[in-house]
């Protein structure tokens, strides 16, 4: 019996067979020179690839569709606009024409050079994009070679792989057969296969050093439940017996939480709890039927933007928060302005170039100064709210001025819908995201100028603790779990209490067990999450009296460091 490590990625336990697959990626040196007259040829091959493999991952696209959430799915269109870059094809045609090399190595060649390029980068997003290029490359070359794809039946067995491309795990579920486990070298925990991973509900280890290496027994145990995650290769009899219970109590936990799927979120003494979802776009029907939200407590309307080959126009952007408002039935649905600047970009769209992207023209500053999209953005919106339950929300708000300014050109939108006579809802609710540390010093100002306050922990975190939400050499300061950055929820918990404003919020830490405890000990009852995690939180909330939480925050709020908080809620939690 030997143990391996790495982090726990998706969390459960799996038992298996192992199945070793190790990339065999088209090797440089296979390559050869062609002559001048074959260049027609190579280039009349590589043109029916690149087709083919825009037909796979549209099939793979399509099929897909309504087994995996939408958001989820963006990942296959980012590799179609890929298919179409300029500068990629540009550079595998050079090397077919000028340097005559075949289809299949100047696509390799390019591939590589791209993906170096971007694996030099310590932002993650940019190692993302390396391994989206190597995806796509491979689908081309294999579509050159007319070669298959590996992997076989994975049921019942757990993969081992030093990495796995995003469109091959979609591969593997589309073909109607799904690893039990994943353990893999490639670390990403923002990456598109950590995602899908998570999506797909397959335990997955990240991070595992020299898999191949291993002599690997007959059967393996893969254990996810911590982050610290652990491999049993060979198990001992005792120790499988003890795993094979603990897997089965995590299935009796899953089958309560579908138990639990169609009651109310209300605690064990009646009081409610509100439980929305975040989404980038419309939200499949089967998921709204599955999960019923409350709500949609941020929509990303960024998506829309990054999804579209230009600024969307007022129209299409009316039609489609019409058609998300109509969805919803009457149900509320948050929609947040524009958040584009640091992570997020354009592609038809160049930002200035700063030194500090996340400091600088993000969110609600980049709309206050391109006032005519924003306008465009609001029009739209408005519409909207004449026949849906919809209320606006300001991302990466800073001060009380510039909450001013926006509702300015807000009130300047409703009278020009007015003179036009375009219904809207005058009442329509606005609402600022808590992001940025000085909107909590001066929530009881900007209380006055808006309805409600949005938390959006995933960048509080970050601006608290001066530390980059995606970079990982200063990894271990990120911690929504940090006391500082609950004290400071906590704190506007309270400013929006005093001054009668709701109080949601809208960041990962939601959809967290600890996480939604915590809040809900701070008397906050309206939660957003992605819609995943919609039924384990709602299995949890009924089990909850909240008459014991006012201790439990004050156990929290006196805490010295996050692994104070996460055991004292830890322990809460086992105790329901
Ligand atoms: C947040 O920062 O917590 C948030 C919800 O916004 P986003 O993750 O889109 O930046
Ligand atoms: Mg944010």
């Amino acid at each position: 019996m030997k143990i391996e490590e790495g982090k726990g990625i998706v969390r459960g336990i799996a038992i298996g067979e192992p199945y070793l697959n190790k990339r065999n990626s088209y090797d440089l040196n296979s390559c050869h020179k062609i002559e001048q007259t074959e260049v027609p040829m190579e280039e009349e091959c590589l043109k029916k690839a690149i087709e083919d493999s825009k037909k796979e991952i549209r099939f793979l696209k399509s099929n897909l569709d309504k087994k995996i959430e939408k958001s989820d799915l963006q990942i296959l269109t980012v590799h179609l606009m890929m298919l179409e870059d300029p500068m990629f094809l540009k550079e595998i045609e050079r090397g077919i024409k000028k340097d005559l090399i075949t289809a299949e190595c100047s696509v390799k060649r390019a591939s590589d050079k791209f993906t170096n390029l971007f694996e030099k980068i310590e932002d993650p997003i940019y190692k993302q994009r390396a391994l989206d290029i190597k995806d796509v490359s491979e689908r081309i070359i294999n579509n050159i070679l007319l070669a298959e794809t590996g992997y076989q039946d994975m049921d019942g067995k757990i993969l081992i792989t030093d990495e796995l491309l995003p469109s091959e795990l979609l591969k593997i579920y589309q073909n109607g057969s799904k690893p039990e486990g994943i353990i893999m070298e490639y670390a990403g925990e923002t990456s598109h296969v950590a995602i899908l991973a998570k999506a797909l509900e397959i335990p997955t280890l990240m991070g595992g050093k020299n898999l191949f290496s291993i002599t690997w027994a007959d059967l393996v145990i893969l254990d996810t439940i911590e982050e610290n995650a652990k491999v049993i290769n060979d198990p001992e009899e005792l120790t499988l017996q003890e795993y094979r219970k603990k897997k089965k109590e995590l299935e009796r936990n899953r089958a309560e939480i579908e138990k639990n799927k169609d009651l109310p979120s209300v605690m064990l003494d009646g009081v409610k709890v509100s439980l929305q979802i975040n989404v980038g776009g419309e939200t499949e029907a089967e998921i709204l039927e599955r999960k019923k939200p409350d709500g949609i407590g941020l929509l990303r309307t960024e998506m829309i933007y990054m999804e579209s080959e230009d600024f969307p126009r007022e129209e299409e952007q009316y039609r489609l928060y019409d058609k998300i408002g109509k969805d919803m039935k009457g149900n509320p649905v948050i929609i947040r302005t524009l958040d584009i600047g640091a992570d997020k970009q354009l592609p038809y769209y160049t930002m200035e170039t700063e030194q500090n992207p996340s400091l600088g023209l993000r969110g609600l500053r980049f709309s206050l100064h391109n006032q005519e999209i924003f306008k465009e953005q609001l029009r739209a919106i408005l519409r909207a709210s004449a026949k849906r339950n919809i209320k606006v929300m300001f991302p990466m708000v800073t001060n009380y001025q510039e909450v001013v300014t926006a509702k300015k050109i807000l009130e300047y939108e409703k009278n020009r819908l007015r003179g036009q006579g375009i219904p809207f809802n005058e009442e329509i609710e606005v609402g600022a995201m808590v992001e940025v540390p000085s909107v909590i010093f001066m929530a009881d100002i900007i209380a006055e100028e808006v309805d409600f306050f949005s938390i959006g922990t995933n960048d509080l975190t970050q601006y608290i603790q001066a530390t980059d939400r995606f970079n990982s050499s200063a990894g271990e300061l990120y911690d929504p779990y940090a006391p500082c950055v609950l004290r400071a929820i906590n704190m506007l918990a309270e400013t929006g209490r005093a001054k009668d404003r709701k109080v949601s919020v809208c960041g990962e830490l939601a959809g967290e067990e600890m996480g939604a405890v915590i809040l809900l000990s701070f008397g906050i009852t309206n939660l957003s999450m992605i819609a995943s995690s919609i039924l384990v939180i709602r299995s949890l909330i009924r089990k909850i009296d909240s008459k014991t939480l006012p201790a439990l925050k004050k156990k929290i709020l006196n805490s010295k460091n996050s692994a104070e908080v996460k055991t004292i809620v830890k322990e809460f939690i086992e105790n329901l």
